[in-house]
């Protein structure tokens, strides 16, 4: 890449991070045991360090979650409020019955009821799945299933529209509670209200003493691939949500933090429960939809310091166009990351321009429990690069070979399957019921991603593609990512997905959906000019034959673009599990 496109931290930028890092030295002394042995005196309970920590100390009256909704005022939940309506809940559980390790299922919009379940659950020692609200009965049902789900949290809306009619394929589930919508009272037979039990519960309770390797969440991909893998994970894995908290996202106690991610995906978990709890913070939790106008307002209004959103929401503020943030201020604003997908460079630059700061792409699967590799607030950015390893992970680009053996490049610029070395806390640790893939996941002391990367000589790691929608054409491999962040760079185009589509003579041709920014029409003219566009960007070999217009690409609820659709729709092919396509349920 250009030299001239790094974005250099300045002084004034580097004053923005309340604890400097110095990166590298970091790195060399920093050990996981020695992170460890600070939580190791009160236990590794992820809800002792997220909740119980900070209610019995100086922190009890601060706010830790900030409810917003359209039709009601903000309701605040306080540290030392959410340790009494955790305790209610685990003792809920256990009037219930139930025991540690059980599975309890949460089904809910982003209401104060599911954020209580979750550490609830983790206090009591039960382990806890949640679920996307806008999941259909059939993906709810398969994953309850696989989890043996016990208890069941839902709203009585939710579930007279997708549990009711399918509860008696679901032989596990005691238990289903639910939250009234209208914050009344529910009346539903074979169900139970829970705002009745959490009132006759007490609210004081003993944290259960979980060990490290203790199941904490079991957390469902998110499809894009394929069928949804559940990933099991423990409660020792709190300690690199604390880590990455600082080094990724600079979270400190006076910052106000909004995660945009909703719990039904694990960015929703690790850094919109658990990390900024860890650090004290408050939390901004917006129940609503995306809304460009609604999402400036918040950044403004709640006076938000550190933002970590997702590729596909810039691109879709990109997309409203840029006549609303100029209507809005955002002077407190002093942090944003991104994750879920490659940042195209352009987003990477828009948020500079925009919101007054680039936007830091990192790294990390539901898999690895957390940020692996980031763009920290202390190193210049390479727009388009996903960043560095954090402190305490070691990544690698590695070569397969053909007797089936696996090892590191050494030399850079290499791509090659991006690889992690075992050993970080918040390593899931297993599929579950599934061996076999889990085990297929390792070579020796290495955790394959199903990544493609490649690491330069500067340390910067570079994500080419998932190994699944690599495209191969005469005799080149493209990565699909880097002909979308060509294409994105043209002022009509919102958003890319690219496939390659198999060709008799070339193996497989590139071929482009495109959907168009506010302003813009579709036209053979345009499409001419695309085509030309990346041509001029990419060369002939890589540059798309074909492009299609869509008004929308298909997308998963956690918001990555799913080129196995686009690819399955292309050729005629059955579209396979669709259970996490956005608006499929
Ligand atoms: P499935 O495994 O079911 O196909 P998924 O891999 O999309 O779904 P997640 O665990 O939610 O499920 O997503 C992790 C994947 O998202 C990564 O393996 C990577 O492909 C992609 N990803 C996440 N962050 C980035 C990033 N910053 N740059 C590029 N890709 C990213
Ligand atoms: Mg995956």
């Amino acid at each position: 890449m250009d030299s001239s496109s790094i974005i250099r931290k300045t002084a004034g930028d580097l004053r923005r991070v309340p604890n400097f890092v110095d990166y590298a030295g970091e790195r060399s002394t920093f050990s996981w045991p020695a992170v460890r042995a600070q939580f190791a005196e009160t236990g590794f309970n992820i809800a002792t360090h997220a909740v119980e920590r900070h209610a019995s100390g100086a922190l009890r009256d601060k706010v830790a979650f900030r409810f917003l909704s359209r039709d009601k005022p903000a309701r605040d939940v306080s540290y030392g409020e959410l340790s009494q309506l955790t305790s209610r809940f685990a003792n809920v559980l256990e009037t219930l019955g139930i025991g540690r390790g059980e599975r309890v299922f949460v089904l809910a919009g982003r209401i104060p009821e599911l954020y209580v379940a979750v550490l609830g659950s983790l206090k009591h020692g039960a382990v806890v799945s949640p679920l996307f609200s806008a999941f259909g009965p059939e993906p709810i049902a398969t994953r309850v299933n696989l989890g043996e789900g016990r208890v069941l949290v839902t709203t009585d809306m939710l579930y007279e529209r997708k549990v009711a009619k399918w509860r008696d394929r679901m032989p596990t589930l005691q238990h289903v509670l639910l939250v009234a919508e209208d914050g009344g009272r529910t009346d539903v037979p074979g169900t139970l209200d829970l705002a009745v039990l959490m009132a006759e519960a007490s609210d004081q309770c003993t944290v259960a003493a979980t060990g490290q390797e203790e199941m904490s969440l079991l957390h469902f991909t998110s499809g894009t691939t394929g069928t949804p893998k559940g990933a099991v994970h423990v409660h020792g894995a709190v300690v690199t949500h604390f880590a990455t908290g600082r080094y990724a996202l600079d979270l400190h106690a006076d910052d106000t933090y909004w995660c945009t991610a909703d719990p039904g995906w694990v960015t929703g978990t690790s850094y919109g429960i658990i990390a900024p709890l860890l650090h004290g913070v408050t939390s901004i939790i917006d129940r609503e939809e995306f809304d460009a106008e609604r999402w400036y307002s918040i950044l403004q209004d709640e006076a938000v310091t550190v933002w970590y959103t997702a590729p596909t929401a810039i691109r879709m503020l990109m997309k409203a166009g840029a006549e609303i943030p100029h209507k809005y201020r955002f002077p407190q604003l002093r942090f944003i990351a991104s994750v879920g997908e490659p940042l195209n460079p352009e987003a990477v630059r828009w948020g500079k321009e925009v919101l007054g700061l680039p936007i830091h792409d990192n790294w990390w699967q539901t898999e690895t429990g957390g940020i692996m590799i980031a763009n920290t607030p202390a190193f210049d950015i390479k727009p388009g690069s996903m960043g560095r390893p954090l402190p305490g992970i070691d990544a690698a680009i590695m070569r397969h070979h053909e007797d089936g053996t696996v090892t590191p490049i050494e030399e850079p610029d290499v791509e090659g399957e991006l690889a992690l070395k075992r050993g970080w806390p918040s390593m899931f640790r297993a599929y579950l019921n599934n061996e076999e893939r889990y085990r297929k996941c390792f070579a020796g002391e290495w955790y394959l991603t199903g990544d493609l990367a490649k690491r330069d000589a500067d340390g910067y790691f570079w994500f080419v593609g998932r190994a699944d929608d690599v495209i191969k054409s005469a005799g080149h491999l493209i990565g699909p990512f880097e002909v979308e962040s060509a294409l994105m760079e043209h002022p009509a185009v919102a958003e890319a997905g690219v496939i390659g589509k198999p060709d008799p003579v070339v193996g497989e041709v590139v071929k482009a959906f495109v959907s168009l920014k506010k302003g813009f029409e579709e036209s053979e003219a345009l499409r001419m000019e695309l085509l030309g566009h990346a041509r001029k960007k990419l060369g002939a070999a890589v540059a798309p034959k074909e492009i299609a217009f869509l008004p929308s690409l298909p997308r998963t609820r956690s918001g990555k673009i799913m080129r196995r659709l686009l690819k399955a729709r292309e050729l005629g092919l059955p579209e396979g599990d669709t259970s996490t396509l956005e608006g499929g349920a």
